[in-house]
C-alpha cells in the first residue's frame, strides 16, 4: 500500500510545479490510486475469505452466514470499484464496454473489440431511498383483505437461530 501512497505525494508535488492546467489529470491520477488501493484491498478480502473457509472447514464447520457477510462486503467493495473507474472513464472521455470491458471514445456507437452497440445502453439504477414515497398521511392503511390467504404467518419461521 505505500507504494500507492508514494505515487499520490509524487502526483500532487508535480501539479504545485505545474499549477491548475493539471488538475484534470491530478484527478484521473488521484482516482487511479483509489482504484489500486480499492483491487489491492479486494485481494485482500478474498484472501482473507479463503483463509477462514479453509481454517473452518479443517475445524469442521464452515459459517454460511458469516461467509454470505463477507461475500457481500466483497461485492460492495467491487461497486465502489466500479464508481472510481465509472468516473475515471467519463474524465477521459471515453466509455467501458459493457461486454468485453475494453473502453472507446465516448462518441463511439459501437466497442471496437468486441462490436456491442454502446449507445443506449442501460444506465445504472439506484434509488436506495425513496424520500418522496413518505407523502402519505402516517394513519393511511393499505386496503386488505381480511381473509386473504397470502399474507403469511409470522410464526411460520423455519430458519430461527439455534
Ligand atoms: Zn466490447
Amino acid at each position: 500500500m505505500a507504494i500507492f501512497e508514494d505515487a499520490f505525494i509524487k502526483v500532487k508535488s508535480a501539479v504545485d510545479v505545474a499549477g491548475e492546467k493539471t488538475g484534470e489529470w491530478v484527478e484521473i491520477s488521484k482516482l487511479k490510486i483509489a482504484a489500486a488501493r480499492q483491487s489491492s484491498e479486494i485481494a485482500d478480502r478474498f484472501e482473507a475469505l479463503g483463509k477462514m473457509v479453509y481454517n473452518a472447514s479443517k475445524a469442521g464447520g464452515v459459517d454460511h452466514e458469516l461467509i454470505q457477510k463477507k461475500v457481500e462486503e466483497i461485492d460492495e467493495m467491487y461497486e465502489k470499484l466500479g464508481e472510481i473507474n465509472e468516473r475515471i472513464y467519463e474524465l477521459r472521455n471515453v466509455v467501458q464496454c459493457p461486454t468485453c470491458k475494453a473502453v472507446s471514445p465516448k462518441e463511439a456507437i459501437f466497442c471496437s473489440k468486441c462490436g456491442t452497440k454502446l449507445v443506449g445502453k442501460e444506465e445504472k439504477k439506484e434509488d436506495p431511498i425513496q424520500e418522496e414515497k413518505s407523502e402519505e398521511p402516517s394513519d393511511w392503511q393499505p386496503p386488505v383483505d381480511p381473509i386473504d390467504p397470502t399474507v403469511s404467518n409470522p410464526n411460520d419461521e423455519d430458519d430461527m437461530p439455534q
